[in-house]
């Protein structure tokens, strides 16, 4: 059989993937052992609750007795080693869970002690920003520990978490969007045994986003109290329509319940119109999806890296995230990727990415996105603020195979306009 081109590669970009692919087999197939590791813990999981069809019925209104929701957030306490769980689509998104675990944890005159350097920029609003509600007016403190050369700074950390007024330490999982390294659980357990010898009482929480199912191990299961993320990253498993998730000490997951509806209601109310059967189809996915959206990001760091850019994490490294840094030094080749990208999207293929004013961004942001969930970033992304050194960072796709025919598009680009290697 004559096979067809459908994309239009040129046999250059044919070779480059297949030389890349070949190269990094072994490194697929530790993700693979990851994902099946996980997968099977999901339907553990699904078999010790009697998952069944009756719980993707939903309800309407209040949302009194969901059964569906009720065992989906026991389910997550399970998958996370937690005594309890809240997976709401009333979070709008991953900030909004965070910031109900935030306020849920500390009083006013509590400080929060970040040790990975400042918050993801959303976050930073809720924690100091000057906007009427956030937590700097009610009256919490903050102070942060800085990252040292991309890593934690342990002993730092011993100093500043010993203080009284500590009622929170807080650490962010995943590179987020800033030039640092991703966190191990390893390496966060670590962190958690430093701040438990020193100031027992502290309230331990992650920022999860982007790492769920990226290892075996979540952070609550090496000494997190708390930990929260979005559900249309990794653990939605490209499926879910919005929402998010908190699990942890049944006290921190209920005072965040009080805070996502009304306190004394909590998680008692809170309907689910029918979406439990994505939830739960998501999170059954979620593992897999994982795991294709890790290998869309290591053939990218390959890739690119054999037209001659810099790539962070390097295609051999272990993962922590779904996230790919790509430098390339100048608007240009910046531009033609994300064009590429796009041109691989299931949705809005047609259309061209152009650097614009973000509220909040100094420098024109250029975003490549056609996603089936407006922003899920589980899906095949990229963005980049244009300014030196021109990173760009990508993340996403639900499968391996259309995550690398947007990488293969990239590279096709990048070498037709001649800014490669
Ligand atoms: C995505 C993300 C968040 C939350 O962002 P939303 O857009 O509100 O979902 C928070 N922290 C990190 C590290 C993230 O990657």
């Amino acid at each position: 059989m004559k096979k067809e081109n459908f994309l239009g590669l040129s046999e250059r970009v044919v070779e480059l993937g297949k030389q890349a692919e070949q190269y990094l087999t072994p490194y697929f197939s530790r993700i693979d052992e990851i994902a099946d590791y996980n997968t099977q813990k999901v339907l553990a999981a699904f078999r010790a609750h009697r998952v069944s069809d009756t719980m993707f019925a939903g309800t309407t209104g209040y949302g009194y007795d969901d059964h569906g929701r009720d065992t989906l957030e026991e389910i997550y306490a399970d998958l996370f080693g937690t005594e309890a769980g809240l997976v709401r689509l009333g979070f709008v998104n991953g900030t909004h869970a965070l910031s109900c675990a935030l306020f849920g944890a500390l009083e006013p005159g509590d400080v929060m002690l970040s040790v990975t350097s400042a918050p993801y920029d959303t976050l930073l609003n809720t924690v100091t920003g000057d906007c009427p509600g956030s937590m700097k007016r009610y009256g919490i403190g903050y102070r942060q520990v800085d990252l040292k050369d991309g890593r934690l700074d342990l002993e730092a950390i011993e100093k500043a978490a010993a203080a009284d007024d500590v009622k929170m330490v807080f650490l962010q999982r995943s590179r987020g969007y800033a030039v640092r390294q991703t966190l191990s659980c390893a390496e966060i357990g670590e962190a958690c045994a430093v701040v438990r010898r020193v100031n027992p009482n502290a309230v331990i929480m992650v920022d999860n986003c982007y790492g769920e199912f990226t290892e075996e191990l979540e952070p609550t299961r090496v000494g997190a109290d708390m930990c929260a993320g979005s559900l249309i990253k990794n653990p939605g498993g490209g499926l879910a329509l919005t929402g998010g998730y908190i699990v942890g000490r049944k006290d921190l997951v209920e005072r965040a319940a009080y805070r996502l509806t009304a306190p004394g209601i909590g998680g008692e109310c809170g309907c689910t119109m029918g979406q439990n059967r994505l939830l739960y189809q998501g999170l059954f996915l979620a593992p897999h999806v994982t795991a294709q959206a890790i290998k869309t990001a290591v053939f990218c760091a390959k890739v690119m890296q054999l037209l001659g850019f810099t790539v962070d994490p390097a295609p051999e490294a272990p993962r922590y995230d779904i996230i790919q840094t790509i430098a390339f030094g100048a608007p240009d080749p910046l531009r033609r990727f994300c064009e590429g990208i796009q041109a691989g999207a299931p949705v809005d293929s047609f259309v061209t990415p152009e650097p614009w004013a973000m509220p909040g961004y100094d420098d024109p942001v250029i975003m490549a996105a056609g996603a089936f969930v407006q922003g899920a970033s589980i899906e095949l992304s990229a963005d980049a603020p244009m300014r030196e050194p021109y990173v760009c960072y990508m993340q996403g796709g639900l499968t391996y195979p259309s995550g690398k025919a947007g990488i293969l598009l990239a590279a096709e680009k990048l070498i037709q306009s001649g800014l490669c290697k």
